[in-house]
């Protein structure tokens, strides 16, 4: 990956508000209660960039970890050797590298007695795999998925000094829509299963960011497991209001490379799609679906001195075109995401725009936009 001051050569670029994710954090485990957060970074902290993302929230204490992948964990374990930092991944492991995960200290989530033993075959004396036991309620990914498999799992742990027991969660599947019923079937499963199996609730972890926002009166749970929400957008589909206002961590610039007048009939990029039904000024930005300006943003708007105009024809791999109302210098800043003046475009709208969710919109950016923090 080529580094930050040479990818700012192209003159576009996100800038992160890291003081925004810390308030955000502390915010919602105000509303929800919580004692405790696992801050969810993976995907290099949903676009933010998760080495300092980590390091923003750990000035404010928090001190658990997740991501997905145990090369996310490792390159996480590298700048953060602190004993006192935690790095959970949440997806499931090839458990044949059980001696990684020990050695960089990440702790994976067991969901198969099968799983458990093949790890433990593994684990020489003296040394410990820390695990978190993963319960399928009905997100149908992973996980133990009855009573008796908790239970088993849960015993194995406690009956060997190879392994330390770090928690047990699960994963919401609606918890940022309105199918109140499914949810509350995932939660009393999870309290069956788990209070049957006795585990102590200090070990509980379940809310992810629909689950914190709109149902923290409905689950007992000292630990929040959250992603979204700390980079401030809302989990939920654009008619699913926020209790709590959050602030967006994320603001995505560029700055016009050529300008020109487009006369009556001339066309705009790949396909020739737009053609214009007058004479009129359009400006050329270094940003393209290689960068995460997703091709289905042909026609999304764009914030230029204060005014929205529009982006036309396709979006190319590395360029785009936009409108202008009037001719504007080469170097002028144009906004696709963030404010300017009274106009605003967030990764909702985008989001929305696009069909899709804020997590996706985010997760694309990265490859070769700088980040300033
Ligand atoms: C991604 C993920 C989260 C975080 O989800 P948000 O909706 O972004 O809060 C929590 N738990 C698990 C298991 C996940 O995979």
């Amino acid at each position: 990956m080529i580094n930050d001051d040479i990818l700012r050569l192209r003159p576009t670029w996100i800038t992160i508000d890291l003081q925004a994710i810390q308030l955000n954090a502390q915010k919602i485990m105000q509303h929800a209660g919580a004692k405790k957060i696992i801050a969810v970074v993976k995907a290099d902290a949903y676009g933010h960039g998760a080495k300092q993302v980590v390091q923003a929230l750990l000035d404010i204490g928090i001190q658990d970890f997740a991501v997905a992948t145990i090369a996310e964990g490792i390159a996480l374990r590298e700048v953060y050797p602190q004993k006192n930092v935690n790095i959970f991944l949440l997806g499931v492991q090839d458990v044949s590298h059980t001696n990684v995960m020990i050695q960089y200290r990440l702790v994976p989530p067991v969901g198969t007695i099968e799983w458990l033993q093949s790890a433990l075959a593994q684990i020489e004396d003296g040394q410990k795999l820390a695990v978190q036991l993963a319960v399928d309620t009905g997100m149908g990914r992973m996980g133990a998925h009855s009573q008796e498999n908790v239970q088993a799992i849960y015993d194995a742990i406690q009956n060997t000094d190879k392994l330390d027991f770090f928690g047990v969660f699960t994963h919401f599947a609606t918890a940022d829509d309105n199918n109140q019923s499914y949810y509350d079937k995932q939660v009393k499963r999870f309290y069956q299963w788990v209070t049957a199996a006795g585990i102590p609730k200090k070990y509980w972890n379940l809310a992810n960011s629909g689950s914190a926002i709109w149902h923290f009166n409905e689950i007992d749970t000292e630990t929040i497991r959250v992603g979204s929400v700390l980079y401030g957008y809302n989990p939920g589909a654009p008619e699913k209001k926020l209790p709590i206002s959050l602030k967006p961590a994320l603001y995505l610039k560029s700055k016009i490379g050529s300008v020109h007048q487009l006369q009556i009939g001339e066309s705009v990029s790949y396909g020739a799609t737009y053609t214009a039904a007058k004479s009129q000024w359009i400006a050329t930005l270094p940003i393209g679906y290689a960068d995460g300006y997703l091709r289905r943003m042909s026609g999304m708007n764009v914030l230029v001195d204060g005014h929205v105009e529009h982006v036309i024809g396709r979006v190319t791999m590395d360029q785009i075109v936009i409108t202008l109302n009037q001719e504007y210098p080469v170097g002028t800043i144009v906004t696709l995401v963030g404010c300017d003046g009274q106009e605003k475009i967030t990764i909702e709208d985008m989001a929305e725009y696009g069909h899709t969710i804020p997590h996706e919109i985010l997760t694309n950016f990265g490859n070769r936009l700088p980040k300033i923090y």
